[in-house]
């Protein structure tokens, strides 16, 4: 239980578990339908424990994120679920990787080599999931030779690293869309994968939320079984405003910012004097539409990095700027009387939602 003292500390970061979990339970099932595993990436929120309930309780197979450190303290909070590292392990975190992780993804015969080490160390199986690039250029063996190589190495050569299946990630640098025709390629290559080793494999793992419009359009290639989801169940925006889906029956008011007034006054729209640069080395510019009334809250860049990513609550509130600490919102054109102490509510996009959550000075309180 949250006491009323700590609900009342501003900044706040509402977090709304019974929301997320209709979100993740939606996104479960409408993947389990067409044979899809899901697995619940908790990256974006750093990995907040009593979400992280929420997408075990729904249903996730897999608990993913991609740093260390929120995996162990997922751990040692009592996560059962098996867990999954999707950002391919560095060296120096092998030991752990072991210790803690089920089942990673990987590109590298070296990393794997040393992995294979580790686990004889430890005497732990480890699985992996192998990863090819489509095109998209971040992550991922390139050429195919290359990953069907690499695939028997694992089979045959290495004894506690296991070849759990392969996969791919795609809209993250490049910016490339998942389709039949590349998620297709994934599918062949994994066929011929099995082929040469005589055997299925368990995982074709077929990407993140920008895999989900294929699976709505009936057009996802049928070997795909699993996909790694963060996005599109946490906040369930991009789908909607990106690609035009109807997504409706999920929440997209799962995380909210609280921030408290700490000023309010009339000001000029246009900076007095010589304009130079602002807090971040940056020059804008103003547009001067008179004196207008507006408010300064209590959090700032440090607290949620972008602000034309927050979407104020309140009808007539527009966000103005903001430094490392204050974010200043126009109030001109507001029908409710905003005062010094109040507190305004703003949902968000991805970003906020992944700098709020991991902000110190920012209190989390669960609904
Ligand atoms: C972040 C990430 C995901 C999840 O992406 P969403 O767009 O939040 O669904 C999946 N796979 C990998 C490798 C990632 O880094």
């Amino acid at each position: 239980m949250q006491s009323v003292v700590e609900t009342e500390r501003y900044p706040m970061l509402e977090v709304h578990t019974k929301k997320i979990y209709d979100n993740v339970k939606y996104m479960v099932d409408l993947c389990n339908e067409k044979g899809i595993e899901i697995a619940g990436v908790v990256k974006g929120f750093n990995g907040l424990p009593k979400v992280v309930d929420q997408f075990v309780e729904a249903g996730c197979k897999y608990i993913a994120d991609s740093r260390m450190d929120q995996i162990i303290r997922l751990k040692e909070y009592g996560i059962k679920s098996p867990m999954m590292l999707i950002r391919i392990p560095m060296f120096s975190e092998i030991e752990e990787l072991v210790k803690y992780v089920d089942i990673s993804l990987n590109s590298e015969k070296e990393t794997l080599d040393r992995i294979e080490k580790e686990c004889k160390k430890q005497n732990k199986h480890h699985k992996v999931i192998l990863m090819f690039d489509l095109g998209d250029l971040r992550e991922g063996v390139f050429e195919e030779d290359e990953l069907i190589e690499l695939a028997i190495y694992v089979e045959e050569k290495l004894q506690y690293v296991e070849l759990g299946g392969i996969g791919t990630n795609l809209g993250c640098y490049g910016s490339i869309k998942p389709t039949k025709d590349n998620l297709g390629k994934l599918c062949d290559l994994a066929e011929s994968i099995e082929e040469k080793i005589n055997r299925s494999l368990e995982i074709i793992s077929g990407g993140a939320t920008s895999s989900i419009p294929l699976l709505l359009d009936g057009d996802m290639p049928n070997k795909i079984n699993n996909l790694r989801i963060g996005e599109g169940v946490l906040l369930a925006k991009d789908l909607d405003e990106f690609w035009g889906y109807d997504m409706s029956s999920m929440h997209q008011d799962t995380f909210v910012l609280k921030a408290q007034v700490v000023e309010v006054k009339n000001k000029p729209t246009h900076p007095i004097g010589e304009i130079f640069i602002d807090a971040f080395g940056n020059s804008p510019t103003y547009e001067d539409k008179g004196i207008r009334k507006r408010a300064l809250l209590a959090i700032g860049k440090q607290d949620f990095a972008l602000d034309d990513k927050l979407i104020p609550k309140m009808e007539g509130v527009q966000i103005v700027g903001s430094s490392s600490d204050h974010l200043i919102i126009d109030i001109h054109d507001c029908k409710e009387n905003i005062k010094l102490g109040d507190i305004v509510d703003f949902t968000m996009y991805y970003p906020p939602m992944l700098y709020l959550s991991g902000s110190n000075s920012v209190h989390k309180v669960y609904r």
